[in-house]
């Protein structure tokens, strides 16, 4: 049947069959079998509806998560298998969709396949970027930026024929709606729409990533996350905001009404959940729409408040956005009245002029908004919710305490473990079933095997198995060698200061000088990174460029070469991601305690059987918990202590610097000879004084304490049964990250969907 289906396709569209095909007609081919599949998939429906309405979805490929999704991979696989054809290799040809940054916008991505998987009516809401995030490559041991465009004429959009008129300031642009399908895994489909507009125009883009950021209509959908380090770039972020919640809101508005709702019941039929700040806007543009419908301000207000939830991902004060109203009033005028009137009534309400929507400088805040006038606020672990009730957003918990909740993320393991490990899965079916598949928390039983040698045996082969695969795949595409008998030690995630990337590049320095003085390690060790810099973050280019620089070092120092390895991937993404977690023994989640809000790539990585090497923060310590402290690497100063340290104003780089021999090395490496001569010596420089002057993440604070944890890891590494023992334990014990328990959980607390 669906090998007729191909052949059809194939004769029709290339006139070859499945042998003389290549890759790139074969997905091509898959790419119209499955939309069709899709097409035919019911629609989930409900009487009440979710829109998770995000800046970013950072979805990653879509074929095979597709073809799982429909109960259709195997049967694909074999008759690809049948004609000397490889799935995983045609899959290659798949443009990965630039939609999303990193977890946040990953977490959207998961979240649309569980809220699909557990039959739940909802909706993603977002933007169709046509160049997306840029693409990362490396030029003189330096990032650089190019345009990712990643839509093709045969894609997984559809044009809906749908669209909008968002009025600006000086302008009105019509949107246009495209939507891609999101099937739930045995189970029917929702939706994600993302908005575009006509106008749009790639021909603007000049050098690097740079274009003209005053020209809205030709720049508004070029790029996620402009620049915005100018008045201009501040500004289009807004325009794009706008355009997003005003689009969005219309569209929920024209749904119910063409579902007979009665707008006044909107908060019966409809939850909205508001991923970071971003998408704050919609609750003025809603209160404002409802307005123009004949509704009362009053009312308005009220049915609003009712259907917004807010979804905080940071403490970090700089991420929280804070829109000057001048600059508002610039780009939507017509919400600005709107936002004035909620804030004087927080004012009437609330003296303390921490909770004020509009500050003596005149400078919206986002998130105050989407507290005082949403229905819930959750953090993302459970560190982190305590961390806002208790500090971040105290005077907000004192108002509204029943509005607080935490909601632990999760990842799908569709994705993260059915898709990118097929060993690994065959491995847990073969123990305790295909149980786990639905249910995650079946994977527990794996602990039934802790103790026998076969089952371990096997684990270890699995793992050595993906090993080798990311070995041929880094070759392959980046002309990268790896020793798949080395430890696969893997920090991957975006670069910021916070997560101490720089902190594993001091490691690297450490084991260098180790190895030089003929202290060699008994097993070979591979460092891996993979992290894009912002392009305006200038400390985040300068790591970057330092782990690069010790790359060009450690690979060319035939003394060093054969027992540490150090290498940057370029461009990481989700695809990347699929290769390297499977492979991973050691799992680098070191951020500054308190500064991660959940992390989950901690989660991927512990699903696939690595082992965290962790600071107690964000999600690490429920991963803690779970695991207990034999399965786990933990190290550094409490999230407890590190608050105190801000509060009291009493770190110094400098005296960590000063009175540490070792650390005073290790720094000062940093500009040695040896590293000058690789690198640039501006940026060393500049690194170098960041670390010892500044070093506002308290890198220096943690140093010692990680390199101890990190040996300790390696040499018990050695004993591999031990080793394996504690990967299984991991594997059994990632059930409770599965974003369908995630999910399950905001539906029971926040959504209330059927
Ligand atoms: C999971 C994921 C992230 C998030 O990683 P963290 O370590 O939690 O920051 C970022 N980028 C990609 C591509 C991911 O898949």
């Amino acid at each position: 049947m669906l090998e007729n289906k191909i052949k059809t396709i194939l004769q029709d569209r290339y006139g070859k069959d499945i042998e003389s095909a290549g890759n790139r007609e074969l997905y091509e081919t898959l790419l119209l079998l499955v939309k069709e599949r899709l097409q035919e998939t019911p629609k989930i429906s409900g009487d009440k509806k979710v829109y998770y309405v995000s800046a970013e979805f950072l979805v990653g490929k879509l074929l095979s998560n597709n073809l799982i999704n429909l109960g259709i991979y195997d049967e694909v696989n074999e008759i690809l298998k049948k004609n000397h054809k490889c799935l995983a290799q045609v899959e290659e040809a798949e443009p990965e969709p630039s939609l999303g940054n990193g977890g946040l916008g990953r977490l959207a991505a998961c979240f649309l396949d569980s809220i699909a998987t557990l039959g739940l009516c909802g909706d993603g809401i977002g933007l169709n970027y046509h160049m997306g995030l840029f693409r990362q490559v490396f030029e003189n041991h330096k990032q650089k930026e190019v345009p990712n465009p990643w839509i093709e004429k045969e894609g997984w959009l559809t044009d809906t024929g749908i669209g909008f008129e968002v009025p600006f300031k000086d302008f009105t642009l019509r949107s246009k709606l495209y939507d891609i399908d999101v099937c739930g895994y045995n189970n029917g489909k929702n939706k994600l729409h993302l908005f575009d507009v006509e106008s749009v125009d790639e021909s603007i883009i000049g050098d690097g990533i740079s274009f003209d950021k005053h020209d809205i209509s030709r720049n508004l959908t070029l790029f996620l996350y402009p620049d915005d380090s100018d008045r201009a770039g501040n500004l289009l972020r807004i325009y794009q905001q706008y355009f997003m919640v005003s689009n969005g809101a219309q569209f929920i508005l024209k749904e119910c009404e063409e579902k007979g709702y009665e707008l006044r019941k909107l908060h019966e039929h409809v939850a909205v959940q508001i991923n970071d700040t971003h998408p704050s806007m919609i609750i003025p543009e809603l209160i404002r729409l409802l307005v123009q419908k004949q509704i009362d301000f009053n009312e308005a207000v009220e049915i609003v408040s009712k259907t917004c939830a807010y979804t905080n991902h940071t403490i970090l004060a700089e991420a929280l956005e804070k829109w000057p109203l001048v600059d508002l009033e610039q780009v939507a005028p017509q919400i600005v009245p709107i936002i004035k009137e909620l804030d004087l009534r927080v004012k009437g309400r609330f003296q303390d002029p921490k909770t004020a929507i509009i500050d003596e400088q005149q400078r919206v805040h986002m998130a105050h908004m989407d507290i005082h006038y949403g229905y819930s606020v959750n953090g993302v672990a459970a560190l982190h919710t305590e961390i806002l009730k208790s500090s971040e957003l105290k005077s907000f918990y004192d108002i509204y305490p029943e509005k607080f909740n935490n909601k632990t993320n999760g990842i799908t393991f569709r994705r993260w473990l059915l898709h990118c490990n097929k060993e690994l899965t065959e491995w847990i079916a073969g123990l305790v079933g295909e149980g786990f598949k639905k249910d995650a928390a079946v994977l527990e039983r794996l602990l039934e095997y802790a103790d026998n040698d076969g089952a371990l045996k096997a684990l270890l082969e699995v793992k050595r198995q993906k090993k080798t695969d990311l070995s041929r795949y880094l070759k392959e595409t980046q002309g990268l060698v790896l020793n798949p008998d080395s430890i696969f030690d893997i920090q991957i995630k975006r670069l910021h200061e916070y997560k101490r990337q720089q902190m594993n590049a001091l490691y690297v320095i450490y084991k260098y000088l180790e190895i030089k003085n003929g202290k060699k390690p008994k097993t070979p060790i591979t460092i891996i990174f993979g992290a894009k810099a912002a392009p305006a973050y200038r400390i985040a280019k300068d790591i970057i460029h330092l782990i690069l620089c010790l790359q060009e070092l450690v690979t060319s120092d035939p003394e060093v070469a054969p027992y540490l390895n150090v290498v940057m991937v370029e461009n990481y993404n989700v695809t990347m991601a699929e290769h390297l977690i499977p492979a991973c023994d050691i799992s680098e989640q070191i951020s500054l305690a308190s500064k991660e809000a959940s992390g989950t790539g901690n989660m991927k990585f512990m699903l696939n059987g690595a082992v965290t090497l962790g600071t107690e923060d964000g999600a690490n310590v429920e991963i803690h918990e779970l695991v207990g402290d034999d399965n786990i690497y933990i190290f550094g100063e409490s999230s407890e202590q590190v608050i105190a340290h801000y509060e009291n104003h009493d770190y110094r780089a400098s005296e960590y610097y000063i009175n540490d021999e070792q650390i005073r090395m290790l720094v000062n490496f940093i500009i040695s000879p040896e590293m000058m001569k690789i690198g640039d010596p501006y940026h060393l420089l500049q690194i170098h004084a960041e670390l010892i002057y500044k070093d506002w993440f308290m890198t220096l604070l943690d140093l010692k304490a990680y390199i101890a944890a990190k040996e300790k890891a390696y040499a018990d590494y050695e004993d591999r049964m031990a080793w394996s023992k504690k990967m299984l334990v991991n594997i059994a014990k990632a059930g409770y990250f599965s974003s369908d328990r995630t999910i399950a959980d905001y539906n029971h607390d926040i959504w209330h969907l059927d």
